[in-house]
């Protein structure tokens, strides 16, 4: 058992609301959404942090980006317009230490972020 929260949604131990899934990576629905849509979507792999990214990891993190396409086109938001965030560490504000981009849509989003 990990001790990782995301590591027990790839292994089945917890099961989230998933809305997109391939060999190498889950998407979920966050359980507190800062909009009408507001999905995770994570590597199989386990990977802390954008620091922690290495070489050879570069396609894997293209496939995090190609799934937010494919389901901002499911949930009806692509043309509309949504974000894609990944928070790093404490001044960022990350909470879970395995990599997830926000896909956050369905309502204006204000810019700069606070
Ligand atoms: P971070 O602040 O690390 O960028 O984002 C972590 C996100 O994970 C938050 O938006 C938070 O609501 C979400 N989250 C935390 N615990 C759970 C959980 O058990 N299930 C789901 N679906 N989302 C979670
Ligand atoms: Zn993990």
């Amino acid at each position: 058992m990990s001790d990782c929260l995301f590591c027990r949604m790839v292994s089945g131990e917890l099961q989230p609301d998933v809305v997109h899934e391939t060999d190498d990576v889950l998407a979920f629905r966050d359980i507190n959404p800062q909009a009408p849509l507001h999905v995770l979507v994570i590597p199989k792999k386990h990977i802390a942090t954008i620091n922690d990214i290495e070489a050879g990891d570069e396609a894997l993190i293209g496939k995090l980006y190609r799934a937010a396409a494919v389901i901002a086109a499911q949930e009806g938001v692509a043309e509309s317009g949504y974000r894609t965030v990944m928070n790093c560490n404490a001044d960022a504000g990350q909470e879970v230490f395995h990599l997830h981009l926000h896909v956050v849509g369905g309502r204006r989003l204000r810019w700069p972020p606070g």
